[in-house]
């Protein structure tokens, strides 16, 4: 826990790190497949000129094609203030009129950063002007992304998507024809009895009052998002004992559950660091609190006496309501690793230890919570740790998995 401050250091160290974590974040090596089509039909010559100011991301642009009309279900739909635009070769419409307030069998569920369309078999996750998009909790790139815009004349914020490729996903029927977008829900096999009609407009309803009025995207089958942080880094080693240096130890735990993480896709991680760096504590915080993720977690190796022994964990007791998030304390969170870590370290079980001053503890805004997994200063356990990273990894990441499965978040 010995803790040093170098803050420009840290804050090279972080800034190292943020595009480190840019990089990862772009779908290099992602099989991506593409949902996007572009629009080969032309709009008729009246509609044509009709144009849109939109501000996306702080910059005002104007689009053209403006149609301020939806045909649903055969039904014209006016969106006079908020009409679907041609952007890059395709239409962008808002999509809480046409996937949520409409008789198509879809719900819509967005925050500020994603929205969320799904049907009774495919769900659609897109991000704010980001190209990969997840269907079904799978990574697929779309051509044109979502986009939170506001309209200028109307003064609407609206999530805005590309119709044509949603529609295709969620199995609805979609046609361009004389300047008229009509989308409709796909025709039904023939023998439809009046019960499993019933069925399945109760499974629709189900999924969008659920968690109350919207349906939270957490709820359909989003990624369960963490934050590793692997404790010192760079200049600070924190404990060292007999040749071993803490910061080594933790970075090469938190590798070795990045391995498992990185296969299994229900899972989105962010980690502090990857490599031999310092970010600040604050940076640390900031970091997670900014990815706005549902737990965070930081990896330490203890350092006492020669005599001292045992796994703890550390959390923050004036806290556990105040971050609890999603249906998880940081005092659970804290309790669920414990056991995990405690039982395969087989070290003694000191139990969780409140350290409410602990920055990573205090300035986190969601559950917390700071594994020590054994002393550095006794040399049987320090010798134990070093070689076992490979397993810690593995206990990390199936601690975690079974405490989501026990969250119903893990399917
Ligand atoms: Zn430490």
């Amino acid at each position: 826990m010995k803790r040093i401050s170098l803050k420009n250091r840290a804050i090279r160290g972080l800034i190292a790190l943020a595009l480190v974590l840019v990089f990862i974040a772009e779908p290099l090596g992602v099989q991506a497949e593409s949902v996007e089509e572009t629009e080969a039909e032309p709009l008729s010559k009246s509609s044509s000129s009709a144009s849109v100011k939109v501000t996306f991301k702080n910059k005002t642009r104007t689009y053209y094609n403006a149609l301020n009309k939806v045909y649903l279900n055969g039904k014209a739909v006016s969106l006079a203030s908020y009409p679907i635009f041609k952007k890059s070769g395709t239409f962008m419409g808002p999509a809480e009129i046409i996937f949520g307030k409409s008789k198509l069998g879809t719900a819509y569920d967005a925050n500020s950063s994603r929205v969320a369309i799904r049907s009774k078999t495919s769900l659609i996750v897109m991000r704010n002007g980001k190209k990969t998009a997840y269907l079904n909790g799978k990574k697929v790139y779309v051509g044109t992304p979502a986009m939170l815009v506001n309209y200028k004349k109307s003064g609407k914020t609206m999530w805005v998507v590309p119709l044509k490729s949603v529609c295709r996903v969620l199995g609805l029927n979609y046609s361009l024809t004389d300047g008229k977008i009509k989308i409709s829900k796909k025709a039904k096999a023939k023998k439809t009895s009046k019960k499993k009609k019933a069925t399945k407009a109760t499974t629709v309803k189900k999924a969008t009052t659920t968690t109350g009025k919207k349906l939270s995207t957490s709820a359909i089958a989003e990624k369960i998002v963490l934050c590793l942080d692997a404790g010192h880094g760079g200049d600070d080693s924190g404990a060292s004992h007999y040749g071993f240096k803490e910061k080594n130890m933790n970075l090469a735990i938190v590798l070795a559950a990045k391995r498992y993480f990185d296969k299994d896709s229900h899972f989105k991680v962010y980690y502090t660091r990857v490599s031999d760096v310092l970010p600040t504590l604050n940076a640390r915080c900031t970091f997670a609190n900014s990815k706005n993720v549902d737990f965070f977690i930081s990896v330490h190796i203890n350092s006492y006496k020669k005599s001292s022994a045992g796994t703890e964990t550390l959390y923050n007791a004036a806290r556990v309501n105040k971050t609890a998030k999603k249906g998880l304390t940081s005092l659970e969170l804290a309790a669920w690793m414990q056991g995990c870590t405690a039982a395969t370290t087989g070290f003694g079980n000191r139990g969780l230890v409140n350290r409410p001053k602990l920055i990573v503890l205090k300035k986190t805004k969601m559950p917390a919570c700071l594994i020590e997994y054994g002393f550095l200063s006794n040399p049987k356990e320090a010798r134990r740790m070093n070689q076992s990273f490979t397993l810690y990894g593995k206990s990390l990441y199936n601690g975690v998995v079974r405490l989501m499965k026990r969250k119903g978040r893990y399917r």
